[in-house]
């Protein structure tokens, strides 16, 4: 029986992981890497934690799982009775965690529904998984509250790793493993900080039990084991609280933990704290998203200026995104205006006024060279990425991306984050991925793994894919 084997070590960054892995202090990440390889993956934009496993077990981006984020509001739904139509507002960091399995698209598959005999540790997407498939599901809540109020990692990972050796032993054949203890200690402290080494540490040891109990089945051969990551991080040195910044500038802003407001002419959903979708006049129900002009229009959020203007002048703003007149999409920062749309050939990156991507000059340029263009670049992606948020009904009017060292939460961020995600900068958007398996030389987008995994196990594609079967073992 061939198996698969999905370690997820949330929030680490390649270059960490990396720099240990050179100096030794990784042995048995490097045995399992010697027969293959350590390289690295782009995420899924928002790059934060739950928004982007969905490329790891659908297959598919956030854009098309219509789960934009990590706190969203659906336009078309929600009428401003904040109580009676709570609904249609979510954060899945609290109670509403639960409704992320029912609220990916219904056309899309997980690879629990695809692959019954599976077992997920501490997932938070578990659609199509039995609940004795899902066996840390009570401690995930349990451990995952200590981690909150006590600042305690390690036992979370420590759970997780019994699990996974238990699940060596029974016959299933994809294996999907959550370790929250980098993420808790880098938002604590920084992405390079002693704790966070020491988790790793800690994984690695658990990788070689696993290599171990493997090889005593003598499945080694039989079997892709994977190690990545979701999402990067980076050290946040100021705040700009984004729901604040609104009400500053006289706008009624609704915005969790605290939806109430009267009359709110904005709601900003934050994610990760490096990014946020922003509303227009949310308690007014409607279908269509709002152009960026439209969105300038001081009468739009009852401003006197341009909150545009003013919001990309801001020092902790990268850029801003939200739909054209035309149906493309039109992203803008200090130095102006572009453009990007989808063609037969791709996408169309045309700079107008400006060039916040990066790029140059005008350029039209498939997926995947898009990808390999800008892996390395400030941005890894974006075009792409951009794209695919709009792809989503629940995505906000606007997307403000946060620049490297800012982000856009405080006031209700307890305990406060000293390193965080969620923007579409490198040190955010570059994952580890790191295989028993030799990689291939194409660039690969996290979404890319899931045909991968699925034809190891040799399962037929489900034909709505975003990931592309580019890396073949
Ligand atoms: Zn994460």
């Amino acid at each position: 029986m061939r198996r698969c084997f999905l370690l997820l070590i949330d929030g680490l960054r390649p270059d960490v992981a990396e720099a240990e892995l050179i100096a030794g202090r990784l042995p048995h990440l490097a045995r399992l890497v010697k027969s293959g390889g350590a390289g690295r993956a782009i995420t899924s934009f928002p790059s934060t934690t739950s928004v982007s496993y969905l490329p790891f077990l659908t297959g598919c981006t956030p854009g098309h799982c219509n789960v934009p984020s990590i706190r969203w509001l659906d336009r078309s739904r929600y009428d401003g009775r904040w109580w009676r139509s709570r609904a249609a507002v979510r954060s899945y960091c609290g109670y509403q965690a639960g409704m992320l399995d029912s609220d990916i698209s219904p056309e899309v598959r997980t690879i629990f529904e695809l692959v019954p005999e599976s077992v997920a540790i501490f997932t938070m997407i578990a659609r199509g998984l039995a609940p004795h498939r899902n066996p840390a599901s009570v401690e995930r809540q349990f451990w995952g509250a200590v981690a909150h109020y006590a600042l305690w990692h390690q036992p979370s990972d420590d759970a997780v790793a019994g699990h996974l050796l238990q699940a060596v032993e029974q016959p299933a054949r994809f294996v999907f493993a959550q370790f929250p203890a980098v993420d808790g200690y880098t938002h604590q402290t920084d992405p390079r900080a002693k704790q966070v080494i020491r988790s790793l540490h800690l994984v690695d040891e658990v990788v070689g039990r696993l290599l171990a109990r493997l090889g005593a089945r003598g499945e080694l051969q039989n079997s892709l084991i994977l190690v990545v990551s979701d999402h990067g991080a980076s050290v946040v040195r100021e705040h700009l609280d984004l729901a604040e910044w609104f009400r500053r500038q006289g706008v009624p802003t609704m915005a969790h933990p605290v939806l109430w407001q009267k009359e709110p002419a904005a709601a900003v959903m934050v994610a990760g704290n490096g990014s946020a979708m922003v509303y227009a006049q949310p308690d007014v129900p409607r279908v269509r998203r709002w152009s960026l002009e439209r969105l300038r229009r001081p009468e739009t959020f009852g401003s006197r200026e341009d909150l545009i203007e003013l919001l990309v002048a801001e020092p902790a703003v990268a850029m801003v995104a939200a739909e054209g007149d035309g149906g493309q999409l039109t992203v803008a920062d200090g130095t102006g205006e572009a453009t990007l749309s989808r063609t037969d050939g791709g996408i169309r990156y045309a700079p107008s006024s400006g060039d916040p991507l990066r790029i140059g000059g005008p350029r039209e340029a498939t997926d995947r060279e898009w990808l390999a263009a800008t892996f390395d670049s400030a941005m890894p992606d974006a075009a792409y990425q951009l794209l695919d948020q709009f792809r989503a009904e629940r995505t906000g009017d606007l997307i403000v991306i946060a620049n490297e060292g800012y982000d856009f939460r405080a006031r209700f961020e307890i305990p406060e984050h000293k390193a965080g995600h969620g923007s579409l900068i490198r040190a955010h958007m570059h994952t580890p991925l790191w295989s028993n398996r030799r990689l291939g030389d194409v660039p690969l987008r996290t979404i890319d793994l899931f045909p991968t995994m699925l034809h190891w196990l040799g399962l037929p594609l489900p034909d709505n894919l975003d990931g592309e079967l580019v890396w073949k073992l």
